[in-house]
Parts: C-alpha cells; structure tokens; sequence
C-alpha cells in the first residue's frame, strides 16, 4: 500500500534530529552500563537511511520497511542493529498483503516484536528495548479492540512508551551487554529503551501533526 511521499523522510530526519539532540544523554545511559556506543551504531543506521531518503519517499510500506531493516542490519553495529533491522524486516513481512488501518498496523507492529524477542532471546523485565516495545504493541492492541481514534491513540502510545522507559531504571539486566554488571545496573535506564522511546514518541507527534 502506498504511503504519503513525504511521510517516511520527514520522520527519518526528525528521528535523527532528536537522537542528536539526546546523544550525551543517552551516551551517558550507555556508559553506565553498557560500552557506550548505542548513539554512535543508532547514527551510523540513521545517517545511512538520511542518505537514502528520496528512494524511501518512492517506496510503498511493504518495501519501505524492508530496505529500512536491510539498511539498519548492514550498517549499525551492537547488538541495537541487529535487533531494529529484525524490527522492520519482520514488520515488512507482516505487512504484506494487508490494508493499513489500525488493527493491521496494531498486528504488523506486534509481529516485529515478537522477532526482537525471539531474536535476542529476551523478554519485558530484562532493561532493554523491550520494556518499550513491547507495552507499546500491547497498547496497540487494545487501542485497536476499542476502536480508539487516532489521535488519541498517538497520545496513549506515547505515554506508554514513556513509562515504558521510566520502568528500565529499577530493572537489573539480564541480558545483553549491561547483564554483566548485574544489580550494580539498577538506577540506571536502558540507553535502547531511551532510544526507542525517542523514536517512537517522534513518530507520534508526526503523525499527531497530521491528524
Ligand atoms: P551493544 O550492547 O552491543 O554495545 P548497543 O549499545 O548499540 O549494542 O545497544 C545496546 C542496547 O541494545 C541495550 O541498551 C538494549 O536496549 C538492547 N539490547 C541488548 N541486548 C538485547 C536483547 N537480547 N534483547 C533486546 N534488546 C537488547
Ligand atoms: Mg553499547
């Protein structure tokens, strides 16, 4: 299905304008309990998508996500890359075939999560990515059973994705990098969680902007 022209360039520039503008504060998030580099992998992926921006305007969603998840995969490294590349590809997959409206977004969204999970073999409670994704799907879903108008489901989302990454700073990591240093990563948010929620929280006021 076709997308507005100009909708995925505009939110890829966004996303990278607000991770720039969050780079110390989530390089710091990384330092304390991670290696940090999670900006500088998110900005390699990011710089890349910026870069391709006019072929994206030309794609419908099914390709959109697809060349989205190729271009993350090949150029972010950390675990961050891989991670968000599986996001889209299984997004793009899911995608196929379907008319978008709420539902089938709410379940295209929820099929790339549960990649993520199954990919990095992690859960909700674990103080990464997930503590955003995944409430965020489930709120998608039941915004979708309830037949909840759009802007409304953009403000719900973003509160989710909020509290979502509020939730990682009493977790202790039990996986990825930051699983190391066990309960010394309680206090601390997840710089993935930080990100996602960025990222998320852009791609609401967008789409607020345009409902
Ligand atoms: P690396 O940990 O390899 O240095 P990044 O710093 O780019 O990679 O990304 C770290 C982020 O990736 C973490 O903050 C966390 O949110 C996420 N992450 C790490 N491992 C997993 C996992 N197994 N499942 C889900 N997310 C993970
Ligand atoms: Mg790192």
């Amino acid at each position: 299905m076709s997308l507005p022209p100009k909708l995925v360039p505009n939110i890829v520039e966004a996303i990278a304008k607000t991770i720039e503008n969050n780079a110390e504060e989530v390089t710091a998030l990384d330092q304390a309990i991670g290696d940090g580099d999670h900006v500088f992998n998110l900005q390699r992926g990011l710089d890349a998508l910026v870069q391709q921006k006019e072929d994206l305007a030309k794609l419908d969603l099914v390709s959109v996500l697809q060349k989205i998840g190729m271009t993350l995969m090949s150029t972010m490294g950390g675990a961050s890359g891989s991670l968000f590349g599986t996001l889209f590809v299984s997004m793009s997959k899911a995608a196929r075939d379907q008319e978008l409206n709420l539902q089938s977004f709410a379940n295209i969204f929820s099929q790339g999560v549960e990649s993520v999970k199954q990919r990095g073999k992690a859960d909700v409670g674990e103080k990464t990515m997930l503590d955003v994704l995944v409430p965020v799907a489930l709120n998608l879903q039941e915004s979708a059973a309830a037949a909840i108008a759009l802007p409304d489901v953009l403000k719900n989302i973003k509160s989710v994705a909020i509290s979502g990454m509020e939730s990682t700073r009493d977790m202790v990591a039990t996986k990825g990098r930051a699983s190391y240093l066990g309960e010394r990563t309680k206090g601390h948010i997840d710089a993935g969680a930080k990100t996602t929620q960025l990222m998320i929280c852009v791609i609401a006021d967008i789409l607020l902007a345009e409902s």
